[in-house]
């Protein structure tokens, strides 16, 4: 019998704290949980779900308008953001307490508290003081604002699920995942929109194609683009405020957010008391089991910087549960996980992009740019869809699977279980297609569109 309160003690209920708390009380482990904010984390109350939601809301905008074109008399007369924002908080509402259920019904002590390290093995958890024998650190991250005078006066991603009303006029900061689909939600909503980003293009470290249909998309659904800028200042004229950019313009805008990255949770856990080493931007540190400098103790989720999305946050937290107390050693795997935007078109890949595996030696590029069938009805402009594989010359393996366009996410999932299968071309090419659809294009590419890295290969 252990000498601590709990076999298990895990710091933060999200997706991956409340998985690995969950499997390894399935385990048979004695276990408790502190989250002092909501339980669910991030995704469900203030990040995937909600803004699931919010692109769902906007999507319907368009469709009403695309009706037309198929013979419907719908006119969208407005939109009621109030409804919207209740029936989004409903459901946070449902899965948040969902969470909690689990929890309690698995028999793990659930503890709505702050904790914080007094020792390597003892925690201050609200007013009680809890040992155990190894700790789970999973707390996530917290949106950032650049520190530029005025930063105060703008909203991070947190802030768009409990406005009151849609900013007519918003500015977003910034062009990776959150940027981008703030940018389409909130246009498609009605707002007029401005995406400032000091890269040339959205979402740096996507693949170039993709991103260049992106810019279209974007362009097309009237979202204002300023590449190669920062934002230099923000300040209140009355109800507004004005936005300085290093073009030396100024916005005028109603709000202005904040999509400029995120940072691990660290900073008040007293990570020091119990000699947990952390990276410059306060990520925790682990190896390749996810232990930290402490061997008991573990870090999984946006908190250790690594990978930030929900599904690989639950899948390292499972693993670990499974490694500890399940006699079932396993670790999730970081290659080939495949993730969306969920911008107007969605985006969505897996695998390698054609620059990171031309670097690593030759390969096959297959492309394809078409308007969707939908699109040709409606002609709508800014919707083409782009599909790619990047294939590896010598093998012949799919190592890259990329796509913007309708259903992109939804599409992509399949074919990441092929790549991680080690799925090849020929393997695509004898997969009979599902007529008519987008996605059957993945599996009728039959020219190459060129090749690239050969020098690569070469050297
Ligand atoms: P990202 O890291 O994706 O993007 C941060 C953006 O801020 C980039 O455009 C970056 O520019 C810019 N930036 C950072 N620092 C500065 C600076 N000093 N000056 C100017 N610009 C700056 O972070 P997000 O906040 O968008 O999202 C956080 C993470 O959450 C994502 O990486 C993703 O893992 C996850 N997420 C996943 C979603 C999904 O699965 N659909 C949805 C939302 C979030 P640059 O590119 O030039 O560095």
């Amino acid at each position: 019998m252990s000498s601590y309160d709990f076999d298990f003690f895990v710091i933060g209920g999200g997706s991956a704290g409340v998985r690995s708390a969950r499997i390894a009380a399935g385990h048979g482990a004695q276990v408790g949980v502190a989250e002092e904010r909501f339980w669910g984390g991030t995704c469900v109350n203030v990040g995937c779900v909600p803004k699931k939601i919010m692109v769902n809301a906007a999507e319907y905008g368009m469709w009403a308008e695309d009706a037309a074109a198929f013979g419907w008399d719908i006119s969208a007369k407005g939109h009621d953001w109030a409804k919207l924002a209740a029936a989004r908080d409903a459901e946070v509402a449902r899965l948040s307490g969902i969470y909690d259920k689990l929890l309690k019904g698995s028999g793990v002590t659930t503890y709505n508290a702050r904790a914080t390290f007094i020792d390597e093995h003892t925690l201050q958890v609200g007013e009680e003081r809890v040992t155990a024998e190894r700790i789970l650190i999973a707390t996530g991250g917290t949106p950032m604002r650049l520190d530029i005078p005025g930063a105060e006066l703008g909203l991070i991603s947190d802030d768009l699920f409990t406005l009151k009303e849609l900013p007519k006029r918003v500015a977003v900061l910034g062009s990776g995942y959150i940027a981008v689909e703030f940018a389409c939600l909130l246009r498609g909503l009605g707002a007029e929109v401005d995406m400032v980003y000091r890269a040339p293009m959205p979402l740096r470290g996507f693949d170039e194609d993709i991103r260049a249909a992106l810019v279209e998309a974007l362009t097309a659904q009237g979202i204002r683009l300023n590449p190669d800028v920062l934002p230099t200042r923000i300040t209140r004229a009355g109800k507004e405020l004005l936005l300085g950019l290093s073009t030396n313009f100024v916005r005028e805008v109603d709000a202005v957010f904040f999509c400029t990255g995120r940072n691990p949770n660290t900073a008040g856990l007293n990570l020091a008391a119990a000699g947990v080493e952390t990276a410059a931007n306060g990520a925790v540190l682990v190896d390749g089991e996810h232990a930290t400098s402490r061997k008991h103790i573990y870090a999984v989720g946006d908190v250790i910087d690594r990978l930030n999305l929900t599904p690989m946050a639950t899948a390292t937290g499972h693993a670990l549960a499974d490694t500890l107390f399940g006699n079932r050693p396993r670790k999730a795997s970081y290659e080939n996980v495949p993730t969306a935007v969920f911008s107007s078109p969605p985006i969505a890949t897996v695998g390698l992009t054609e620059a990171e595996a031309a670097v690593r030696g030759a390969v096959d590029i297959y492309l394809t740019r078409f308007t969707p069938m939908r699109h040709t009805i409606t002609r709508r402009e800014g919707r083409k869809t782009v599909m790619k594989l990047v294939v590896d010359q010598a093998t012949q393996r799919v190592l890259g699977a990329h796509m913007i366009g309708e259903d992109a996410a939804e599409i992509m999932q399949g074919i990441g279980i092929a790549v991680v299968m080690g799925a090849t071309k020929q393997d695509f090419d004898r997969t009979i297609g599902i007529h008519p659809t987008a996605a059957e294009e993945f599996v009728t590419l039959r020219t190459r569109a060129r090749e690239a890295g050969v020098k690569a290969a070469a050297e």
